[in-house]
């Protein structure tokens, strides 16, 4: 394949020093020359500060977290609500005690949906979207059927974004909640919440935003997006599996339920009834993720160092060399937004005729790494017509290399299979 002026790296990214970026991630010296990780979206590769924070925990520090009195439980508790700071500094967040530790996003969004759907009567209704992973669609069901809420859907445009010209129709005074993806983890369309939160503004609705696929590409300023309550997982932020957050704006925090009971969560236990701690230790109930939690914050800390202006350039420059290729091969049609305006540096893709799994290990036999299947997002999936696509999906640590393996290999897997 020719390389047009569109696979040409941009001026900013030839002064990122990459090489020592991905020093920063174990994988690529243990993996060698011939792994090329396109997967960035489904989990992504843990940073050195991350990994040593884990093993320093685990192997040097570990020590149940919030009850103990000895020094070990001490410093263990310390670590913990340290690594709560650096996450909530990574968030923009006012304060440490607004982020709540989960397991990940999909926990996060559990909590989001049982604690304010036990705020609903019949009647009300919930706004998602047709864009979102199943993280943030099934609770709000699950939550929802239980007060008899409805649950409501902003479409998709012709380009695979939210339609939010359709919003006037679907906002009303019975909309209590709005829970959209920041960024979607098959299209990439970064969503613009600030049209969002305006209408949600305007009816009292309270904003949830999913940004599993959003905080990979750079730290977040919750406050200036204006929503309430913003989740999101370590494992995708370069970190431990095991470990994510929720954050809820301290005010609203203050009035919710809790959604999982047990230890840690309480103030005075009695047989007939309970009263609960103040957030954010409400809403985590039990023995926390704690070495994960360590990992989120050490990773927080190291990435919010990072030069993202360079980053971004970076990542946009591999993202417009990923979709020019995609456009060059015959049979292979890229989803979502045509340009780079306001996406992230995925692309899902249908290639004519070959089944996702097909293609998906064809690009393995040259060690490269990408997703088939539905992504967790079939009502997205279904409003394109499509059962299932392919995902290349990047990160900071991507090279050029990686984008060329993947084209080459959709060449060879149109040549075999198309
Ligand atoms: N939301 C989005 C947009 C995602 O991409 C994902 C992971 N694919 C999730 C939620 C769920 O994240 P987790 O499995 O880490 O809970």
């Amino acid at each position: 394949m020719s390389a047009g002026p569109a696979r040409a790296p941009a001026a900013e990214a030839d002064r990122l020093d990459l090489a020592g970026l991905r020093a920063e991630f174990p994988i690529f010296a243990a993996q060698g020359p011939r792994f090329h990780y396109l997967d960035s979206a489904a989990t992504g590769q843990i940073c050195r500060a991350a990994a040593e924070a884990l093993l320093g925990f685990e192997t040097r520090g570990r020590a149940n977290v919030k009850r103990g009195v000895y020094r070990l439980a001490d410093e263990a508790t310390r670590a913990f609500e340290e690594a709560r700071a650096r996450i909530a500094a990574y968030l923009g967040a006012r304060e440490a005690r607004e982020v709540v530790i989960t397991s990940g996003t999909t926990h996060a969004l559990n909590i989001a949906a049982h604690t304010l759907c036990a705020r609903l009567r019949p009647g009300d209704e919930i706004l998602v979207s047709q864009a979102e992973h199943h993280s943030n669609i099934v609770p709000w069901q699950l939550a929802g059927e239980r007060v008899g809420a409805v649950i409501r859907a902003i479409p998709l445009d012709r380009e695979g974004r939210l339609d939010l010209d359709r919003l006037d129709a679907l906002v009303s005074r019975r909309t209590k909640v709005i829970a959209v993806t920041h960024c979607s983890n098959v299209t990439g369309a970064v969503t613009d919440i600030g049209r969002i939160r305006e209408a949600a503004q305007a009816v009292g609705a309270l904003l949830v935003v999913d940004g599993a696929q959003r905080v990979p590409h750079g730290p977040v300023d919750v406050q200036a997006l204006g929503c309430d309550l913003y989740a999101f997982s370590g494992h995708k932020l370069f970190a431990a599996t095991g470990a994510g957050a929720l954050w809820i704006r301290r005010e609203l925090a203050e009035e919710l339920p809790p959604f999982l009971g047990g230890g840690e969560m309480i103030r005075r236990v009695a047989i007939e009834r309970s009263t609960f701690a103040a957030p954010p230790h409400r809403f985590e109930a039990g023995t926390p993720p704690i070495g994960p939690a360590i990992a989120l914050g050490a990773a927080c800390a190291w990435l919010a160092g990072l030069d993202w202006a360079r980053i971004h350039a970076h990542e946009m420059a591999l993202a417009g060399r990923l979709l020019a290729g995609l456009g060059t091969i015959r049979g292979v049609r890229p989803l979502g937004p045509e340009g780079l305006q306001a996406r992230a540096p995925l692309v899902s893709f249908v290639v004519d005729g070959v089944h996702p799994h097909d293609v998906c290990q064809l690009l393995d036999e040259r060690g490269v790494c990408t997703r088939g299947g539905h992504h967790c997002a079939q009502p997205l999936h279904e409003a394109l017509g499509l059962e299932a696509s392919t995902r290349a999906s990047l990160a900071l640590y991507n090279d050029e290399a990686d984008v060329d393996a993947l084209l080459e290999g959709l060449e060879d897997v149109v040549r075999r299979l198309a």
